[in-house]
């Protein structure tokens, strides 16, 4: 008898530890998100330590007196590969990606349910606790994952679309609003209460896939996400005003400055800002900083050390564990911080950075780098609806990086979707200028 409660309380605690190892395995896996979300590779520690964890599940469910349970290996293994996969497809679709990954980017909320609910039902025919555990494990954590999603989009506020985005809209939809809000999966767009209206995101709402409308539908940024985009930049310049940082506004952001008199570009899909780091304000102080300002207005800060790059994105930090659930988000609201130093060049000063932007020449030690003269002292030029510190000479600076910075040029933008919409930017920017 007591052999028999002995087993029986073996086997409880087997399968309680596998179902702790495989939330840690989750929870690591989904904070490694953070880098495909922004275009980077993760590091090898974070990999190897996630790596390491899944091993342990599948070893922990596999292993039975017996010796090997392949049934077992076979069903954990696969699941967790295709769960993860599933999870991932999202932040992999920052960056252009297959038709596969955005089939799947589009399904994301709720295709992890609909893979451990089954798998979970079929497992019963095993006879192994610990593999139920872990899958009890998952069928519960994206049990939930739905329910607060769809929970989170019930807070979506209706926004009127103006006269340009309809029109972009319904160019790029060739005059089938209805067809195309179909085929696109485009949930926000509702046609049905006269005039079209979109379910804009909120501080506590999924963002709106914007990428993926912007970048490869061509449509304008949906009213929301400009609107949350102007809150970000403003939240980041008084954390930086208060740091006592030099900065500036950067690429796409400081365009729409000085080209679209102070608005964000139609089609904008960040915001980007650079600072300059000195012996006053070091790397640890801003990151430190911005982290804490972040934490105390509520938005998102990740840091990225060794590269040198921090982003603050708008929505709400949640309380750990479940800080990091939100990489399996599809869109983001974000503003890229890239760091700038003072260094001389081929007998120049100039402010360089370590990764590429535009067309910013290459400096002696191998980094990328712009005249000082160009950027200090900074200047200011309103942006958003408020003064913006910005480059010395702007335009000279655009003309550096981008060329000629008066012609569109849509770098983000599906091939065909941009030719779709030139017509109608072109006329745009002209009524801007007359009117600006
Ligand atoms: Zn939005």
């Amino acid at each position: 008898m007591i052999g028999i409660e002995a087993t029986a309380a073996n086997q409880i605690i087997a399968a309680l530890t596998a179902s702790a190892l495989y939330m840690a395995t989750y929870l690591s896996f989904v904070h490694l998100l953070k880098y495909p979300r922004n275009w980077h590779l993760p590091g090898w520690s974070a990999s190897l330590v996630t790596g390491a964890l899944a091993i342990l599940t599948v070893s922990l469910v596999s292993l039975v007196p017996e010796g090997i349970d392949l049934a077992a290996l076979t069903v954990s293994a696969g699941f967790l590969i295709v769960l993860f996969f599933l999870m991932a497809a999202p932040a992999i679709a920052f960056r252009p990606a297959s038709q596969l990954v955005e089939f799947l980017a589009k399904h994301g909320d709720y295709s992890g349910l609909l893979l451990s609910g089954p798998a979970l039902l079929a497992s019963l025919t095993i006879p192994n606790s610990k593999l139920h555990a872990v899958l009890v494990t998952a069928f519960a954590i994206e049990l939930s994952w739905v329910l607060r999603q769809r929970w989170a989009n019930q807070k979506r506020q209706l926004y009127v679309l103006n006269d340009t985005d309809l029109s972009v809209l319904k160019t790029q939809a060739k005059g089938d609003l209805e067809a195309f809000r179909r085929r696109h999966g485009m949930s926000e767009l509702i046609l049905s209460q006269g005039p079209a209206s979109w379910r804009g995101c909120g501080k506590k709402t999924a963002p709106c896939p914007f990428n993926f409308y912007v970048n490869r539908l061509g449509l304008n940024t949906a009213p929301c996400c400009r609107e949350h985009m102007k809150q970000l930049s403003h939240h980041i310049a008084a954390g930086l005003d208060q740091l006592g940082a030099v900065y500036w506004l950067e690429g796409g952001s400081l365009l729409g400055a000085v080209r679209e008199n102070g608005a964000l570009l139609d089609w904008e899909d960040d915001v980007d800002i650079s600072v300059l780091l000195d012996n006053k304000l070091t790397w640890d102080r801003l990151s430190t900083g911005l982290a804490e300002h972040g934490a105390r207005e509520g938005f998102y800060v990740d840091v990225f050390k060794n590269r040198e790059f921090i982003s603050i994105s708008f929505d709400m930090p949640k309380p750990w564990p479940w800080r990091w659930e939100r990489n399996r988000l599809r869109g983001e609201i974000r503003a890229d911080i890239a760091i700038y130093r003072k260094a001389v060049s081929y007998g120049k000063e100039v402010l360089e950075r370590r990764s590429h932007k535009g067309a910013l020449p290459a400096t002696e030690s191998g980094c990328f780098g712009v005249p000082q003269e160009m950027i200090l002292p900074t200047s200011t030029i309103p942006f958003v609806d408020r003064d913006f510190s910005c480059p010395n000479q702007p335009e000279k600076y655009l003309q550096l990086m981008y060329g000629d910075f008066r012609k569109i040029e849509y770098t983000y933008l599906d091939a065909e979707a941009a030719k779709t919409r030139t017509g109608i930017d072109t006329g745009n920017s002209r009524s801007r200028k007359l009117s600006g």
